[in-house]
């Protein structure tokens, strides 16, 4: 029987004990969870770690899209852009449905990973582990590992030139709560992701104006009265902060929505990835370690559809491990690395950061994993259409896009209950 560590019980890491628990008699799984409670990012003001989740945050992407495939949310939710506090209840209903809380370990921290050996390609690895109630620290032996920790806890800081004689407040979004501390003031959001526009959306009533300074072409939908956008900075001096293009404005708060970098630092030197500009290199299926192929990560991609990703890589590890399907060799690896560096950075003339960007090319990537594991992506036509859909709308009006409310016909269909008028356009 192999053994398995899983890191974290958040969405990605609930996936991967889903998967596994199906070869009970080949897998035996130990997932350790900082926390008291499943749930990762969507637990808010969790008294154990600072959760980047904030008081009047609803999800991004409708409900339909979101789910775990094959596991609706109730039937009796009609709206479709969910507040947080619906999708943790939902992740958690998922947990208990197939039974994953027996597994996992919560209020344990993983210190360290480090590989023990690696004989006639079958490795042993040992994971460091603090019980957080009591201090004590342990060291658990495995065969594979599963890294399941997300990527929203080691925040990107861009410096600023002249950051230091700043007069008024830097927050990264990682420390926004709700719109009281915004209250008549004149704030710069940097970043016009998903965090850094949410952000804008929740304060935009209180807060006296608001600039939005980004480089991204596809950000130009319209603004509120009091917001408009900026160019990047360019350098700070005092109060006053200074564009590139020559353009000068006080405020009293900028705003980071820059987003998070990878961190493995739990991860000893000798299985620690290389990355590159944000980007984690050589792994197989954007998840396999290529050097250390029972070294697994799920849920690296951005801007995809994050648990469908999850389901869908959880079930690739959980076959290699119980060994349903062959490892592929090296070389296989490497090519699959190559091809896929190649698809979604190099061909479209973008950064390395871009490799982990998929909100283009998920629905290729989830169809040849499941060919892979021979398995079926529920719903995939009518979530790829609704994603479009969503996308869409959200670059159209992101003050708005959220009323929008769909209901799944079929595995290929959804209908449009309500959109605001902007949207029939
Ligand atoms: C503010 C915000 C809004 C978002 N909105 C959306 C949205 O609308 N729609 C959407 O699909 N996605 C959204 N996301 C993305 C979201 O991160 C993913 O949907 C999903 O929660 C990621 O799941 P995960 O399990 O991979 O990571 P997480 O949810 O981060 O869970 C990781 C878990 O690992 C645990 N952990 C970490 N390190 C260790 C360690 N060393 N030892 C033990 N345990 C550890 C953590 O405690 C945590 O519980 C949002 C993210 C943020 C921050």
């Amino acid at each position: 029987m192999k053994e398995v560590v899983i890191i974290g019980a958040g969405p990605s890491g609930l996936a991967a004990i889903r998967s596994l628990s199906k070869y009970k008699d080949e897998v035996k799984i130990t997932v350790y969870e900082v926390s008291d409670r499943v749930g990762g990012v969507w637990v808010n003001r969790d008294p154990y770690k600072n959760s980047p989740m904030y008081d009047n945050l609803r999800a991004n992407f409708p409900k339909e899209v979101i789910g775990y495939p094959g596991f609706p949310f109730p039937a009796d939710i009609k709206e479709s852009y969910l507040p947080h506090r619906m999708i943790l209840e939902y992740i958690e209903s998922f947990a208990k449905h197939f039974q994953l809380y027996q597994h996992i370990q919560f209020r344990h921290t993983v210190l360290n990973v480090d590989i023990i050996s690696s004989v006639k390609g079958k490795e042993r690895w040992n994971v460091m582990v603090r019980d957080e109630e009591t201090g004590a620290i342990t060291n658990k032996k495995c065969d594979a590992v599963i890294v399941a920790t997300g990527h929203e806890s080691k925040m990107y800081i861009p410096d600023f030139d002249g950051k230091q004689t700043y007069t008024g407040e830097i927050i990264h979004s990682r420390y926004y709560q709700n719109p009281s501390h915004y209250v008549g003031k004149t704030v710069v959001i940097v970043g016009a992701g998903f965090s850094g526009l949410d952000i804008l959306v929740d304060i935009h009533t209180v807060a006296k104006k608001i600039y939005v300074s980004h480089h991204d072409d596809h950000i130009t939908a319209p603004l509120c009265e009091n917001a408009e956008y900026v160019k990047d900075i360019a350098k700070i001096n005092g109060n006053d902060i200074i564009f590139i293009d020559g353009k000068v404005v006080q405020a009293d708060i900028i705003f980071l929505g820059t987003g998070y970098r990878y961190d493995f630092s739990f991860l000893s030197e000798k299985c620690h990835p290389v990355i590159k500009e944000d980007h984690v290199t050589n792994i197989y299926r954007m998840m396999v370690d290529i050097a250390h192929p029972s070294l697994y990560y799920i849920g690296l991609n951005k801007l995809g559809s994050p648990i469908r990703e999850f389901c869908v890589q959880a079930d690739l590890a959980a076959a290699l491990i119980a060994e349903k399907i062959p490892t592929p060799s090296r070389e296989e690896m490497e090519k699959d690395y190559q091809d896929t560096y190649k698809k979604n950075v190099t061909d479209l003339g973008l950064k390395p950061k871009n490799f982990h960007v998929v909100s283009y090319t998920q629905w290729d990537y989830y169809d040849a994993v499941c060919k892979q594991t021979g398995q079926q992506q529920p719903d995939s036509i009518m979530a790829k259409k609704l994603y479009n859909r969503f996308l869409g709308n959200f670059y159209k009006d992101f003050f708005q896009f959220k009323q929008g409310i769909y209901k799944r016909l079929d595995a290929e269909n959804f209908e449009v209950v309500y959109e605001p008028e902007v949207f029939s356009t």
